[in-house]
């Protein structure tokens, strides 16, 4: 079958989109339902991979163009390159995954130095025509010559200077006729070429130079950070031109049918009269909020919205719109599904719900898991912010704090080397992306609500306050002021997104309110979901915040963590370096109340709920100082006491404590003695803690406080390992619990993270109650990676390079490691049926990992207590 290269708007529709891209394929669903949309057509992503697999445009195609383009001429009634008459054409890219601003787009193209003048005549506007050839000309500069903006925007500047104004709308025919003649001889110097004349020539170099686009770098870093596929490739939609730029009656704007900030269902955008394209979100003129066209120009407001009422039935989501008016007549130019923070998605999804034009499962669906991240994310502490310094507009909600930088390489820099920057700038573009991504948050002196400041902010969850007016920005000399306040680069800031405030310093932020919505949509994922969610938590603090973020249990404690506090760390090291069982056991009787106490806190804050309790897990050395710096110490004290003789007590001590911690040194400590092994080897360290753990249940029944623990055996590797170590907790319940033992209910498990204990799980179950795997020392030992020197290092060559499809210690590896996590299971489960199974490493937390835990018939997940609201909601889309 023959490719499919071309396409007029009426002959798609919205199911198309990976043929026409969505722009194209929405242009046609627009064209079909009968709104006013200017006729035109799209040359296919079919033909965009033909052109990158032959270098060149294919065979037939631009006879096809010529031909859809005599349609185009007879619908118009104009010819393009008409002298008398001339058809003008935009040429737009339109990728299938929407990538907004990432790619160009050329506007009145078929204008030369003849149709100029038969658009000057035929509209009766020279002045009119002449803006169009310059922003012609400038376009199709930088597109098709890659020529950069800058060029074009200081001879601009220079013209304005001279007319002494500062405002495109002052400039007059004659001074944008200069300009052309300017940007001509621009192009012809920078280019080498002179601004083609021919019409045909000027829509073949333009389609190329589209189709390249896919490939220019901030397109590819943006399919890389939104995993977009390179394949893929774009459409290129041609279309008649209308003029927004024609007079007082036309105009450009952008709307979104709710606040894409806050989801509350408004009208929401900007427009600007007298304007074309880009000029709206560009930041070239402030736009004027969309509600003042109802003034403006009554019946087409009207008329807009009953489109975006019409739009969002249809679509069955809030729509992102972009429209121009044309001598008081409205045209619709795309509509896409908007953009929107994890706020507003939530609150769209609900009332989208509640007008019946959803599902529940249709909006859970929708929810964009690493959104509810964003939405737990902390605001601005108001007891402690000082006043504002100036007020933006509030553009992507939450607070931030960051250290001021000026240029979106200095911002990516600065945060590679671990510092909260927030990017200050004029405005951004598309070419600032990546220090968007690397900032904290965003803070701009120009452009609106829909500025690409604002839109990219708020589809990455950043903080953002852009159009600070106030703020006055010197790029160059990497400062910027705010009245008669400096702000030079590294000083600190604050902006709340939320409300636009900017202030300096470091404002303390405190933790977000779960939001009604939010609250909802999780309800109706609990409805749906069969798998638990539990969280990992190491203190009382985090058992607390994990089950006010609905967590059913926690997963994993790791109580070496209550063992690194200065209180206790000099009693750890002390047991750790005892010479005598009963220096030991001394050691060990201190540390008992306190580990009993944390349990306790624990059990209380879970009210009943398990608590998965881990025995100490890594190798002792860590609780010990570092070698290093002991022999750099004991060189020191040596050459202090030259020539004096005699013991020294410190010298010795020192002497005794580098001999110990030499002793520990293990070449390969994560493959050492750690977890059960240790167990094996000091069965006093673990008996104390088991102790605590009943000890805790105990005083816990005693208040009338349910209690069901659950004790994990860390790194086993052998059934012998458990079983040895299980005879040890059930000796200490034995002789703990007496008659108790029904009620505290306790359970003996394993975490399954080396693969040989994921081979021998039928062997190893025989001792357990529960298998946990915890994936990060599973992947670790499967892959053989050290995931400590991998990260940062060949791991992000690897999957940057696509060698590894994700990051095995963040998206679980479904073949090799979840093979042995579903080898395990279910040859556990034929010998015990009702084992209970779960995951409590980092991808308990990641939704494609959840939707693999639950396809294996894992009980529960356990996460971070942030991420608890994403795995109820991954949990439930798993079942949908
Ligand atoms: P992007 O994908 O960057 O938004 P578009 O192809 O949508 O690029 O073009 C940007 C803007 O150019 C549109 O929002 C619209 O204002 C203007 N535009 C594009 N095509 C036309 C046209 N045929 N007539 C008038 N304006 C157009
Ligand atoms: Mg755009
Ligand atoms: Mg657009």
């Amino acid at each position: 079958m023959s490719k499919q290269w071309l396409m007029h708007f009426y002959e798609g529709n919205q199911s198309l989109a990976g043929l026409l891209g969505g722009k194209g394929a929405n242009l046609a669903e627009m064209t079909r339902a009968g709104l006013a949309v200017p006729p035109g057509f799209t040359l296919t992503t079919e033909a965009c991979r033909a052109y990158y697999i032959e270098s060149r445009l294919p065979d037939g195609l631009l006879a096809e163009v010529r031909e859809a383009m005599a349609e185009l001429e007879q619908s118009k009634g104009q010819r393009f390159g008409d002298a008398a008459s001339p058809l003008l054409v935009s040429v737009r890219s339109g990728s299938v995954t929407s990538m907004p601003g990432m790619m160009d787009t050329i506007l009145n193209l078929g204008l030369n130095d003849d149709t100029v003048e038969g658009l000057a005549a035929a509209t009766k506007n020279p002045r009119f025509a002449y803006d169009c050839y310059r922003r012609l000309i400038q376009m199709f500069g930088s597109v098709v010559f890659g020529i950069e903006g800058a060029w074009f925007e200081k001879k601009l500047h220079a013209l304005k200077q001279a007319a002494g104004t500062e405002s495109d709308q002052d400039i007059q025919a004659q001074d944008w006729q200069e300009l052309i003649g300017t940007y001509k001889a621009l192009i012809l110097k920078r280019a080498g070429v002179p601004f083609p004349q021919d019409v045909y020539e000027q829509l073949r170099l333009a389609v190329e130079a589209v189709f390249r686009s896919w490939n220019n770098q901030r397109a590819q870093i943006y399919r890389r950070l939104n995993g977009i596929p390179d394949e893929q490739g774009t459409a290129v939609n041609i279309q008649a031109m209308v003029f927004g730029n024609l007079n007082e009656e036309s105009g450009t704007g952008v709307v979104f049918t709710r606040n894409p900030s806050t989801g509350e269902r408004v009208l929401f955008g900007e427009y600007l009269t007298n304007a074309q394209g880009e000029d709206v979100v560009a930041g070239v003129r402030t736009p004027q909020p969309i509600a003042k066209l109802a003034g403006d120009m009554p019946a087409v407001y009207d008329k807009l919205v009953g489109m975006a009422e019409l739009l969002e039935r249809h679509y069955r989501d809030m729509q992102d719109i972009e429209f121009t008016v044309e001598n008081g007549t409205l045209y619709m130019l795309q509509t896409r599904n908007g953009k929107r923070t994890a706020q507003a998605a939530m609150r769209i999804g609900v009332e989208l719900v509640q007008a019946g034009i959803l599902t529940k499962e249709e909006a859970l669906l929708r929810v964009e898991p690493s959104h509810l991240d964003q939405l737990l994310h902390p605001s601005l502490d108001e007891s402690e912010a000082p006043a504002a310094l100036a007020t933006g507009l509030p553009a992507s909600p939450g607070a931030a704090c960051g250290q001021a930088v000026f240029t979106a390489d200095e911002a990516d820099a600065w945060a590679r080397a671990g510092k909260a920057v927030i990017l200050v700038r004029t405005e951004t573009t598309p070419e600032d992306i990546h220090g968007v991504l690397a900032a904290r948050g965003v803070l701009t002196s120009r452009g609106g609500m829909t500025s690409h400041a604002a839109v990219v902010a708020r589809g990455m969850g950043k903080p953002c306050v852009c159009g600070c007016e106030l703020l006055a920005i010197d790029s160059e000399e990497k400062q910027a002021s705010i009245g008669g306040t400096a702000i030079r680069e590294g000083d600190w800031l604050t902006i709340d997104g939320a409300t636009g405030r900017v202030m300096i310093g470091e404002v303390p932020l405190k933790e977000a309110d779960m939001s009604a919505e939010l609250q909802l949509m999780l309800e109706w994922a609990d409805d749906v979901r069969q798998m638990k969610v539990y969280a990992n938590a190491d203190n009382p603090e985090d058992a607390a915040k994990a089950r006010s973020f609905g967590a059913e249990g926690v997963g994993l404690c790791r109580t070496e963590h209550m063992f690194l506090s200065p209180q206790r760390l000099p009693i750890v090291q002390e047991m750790i370096l005892a010479d005598s069982d009963a220096a030991r056991g001394a050691a060990l009787e201190k540390l008992l109340p306190m580990q009993q106490e944390d349990f306790d806190a624990i059990f209380r804050a879970m009210a009943g709920l398990p608590v998965t309790v881990r025995l100490l897990d890594p190798p002792l050395h860590e609780f010990l100082p570092n070698l290093e710096e002991l022999v750099a110490r004991h060189a020191q004290l040596t050459a202090a006491r030259s020539g004096a003789s005699g013991p020294d007590a410190e010298l010795q001590k020192l002497e005794f404590l580098i001999r110990k911690v030499r002793g520990l040194h293990e070449v390969n400590p994560m493959l050492g003695q750690r977890g059960c092994r240790l167990g094996i080897l000091f069965p006093e360290i673990y008996s104390m803690q088991i102790e605590a753990i009943f000890g805790a249940a105990l005083a816990c029944l005693n208040d009338g406080v349910d209690v069901s623990p659950e004790i994990m055996i860390p790194l086993v590797g052998h059934a012998n390992e458990l079983r040895i170590m299980r005879g040890l907790v059930d000796e200490v319940a034995d002789s703990m619990l007496g008659d108790l033992q029904a009620q505290v209910n306790y359970r003996v498990g394993t975490m399954i993270e080396v693969p040989r204990a994921a081979l021998t799980a039928p062997q190893i179950v025989q001792h357990a109650d529960f298998f946990s795997f915890g994936t990060n020392d599973l992947t670790q030992m499967t892959f053989g990676y050290s995931r400590d020197d991998a990260e940062g290092k060949f791991l992000t060559h690897y999957v940057d390079s696509k060698l590894l499809p994700d990051n095995p210690f963040q998206v679980l590896d479904r073949d090799g490691v979840g093979q042995l996590i579903e080898l395990a299971v279910t040859r556990a489960r034929a010998a015990k049926p009702k084992l209970k199974t779960g995951v409590c490493g980092e991808h308990g937390g990641d939704p494609k990992s959840i939707r693999f835990c639950r396809e294996t018939g894992l009980d529960y997940v356990s996460c971070s207590p942030y991420r608890v609201p994403l795995a109820r909601i991954a949990a439930a889309q798993a079942e949908i």
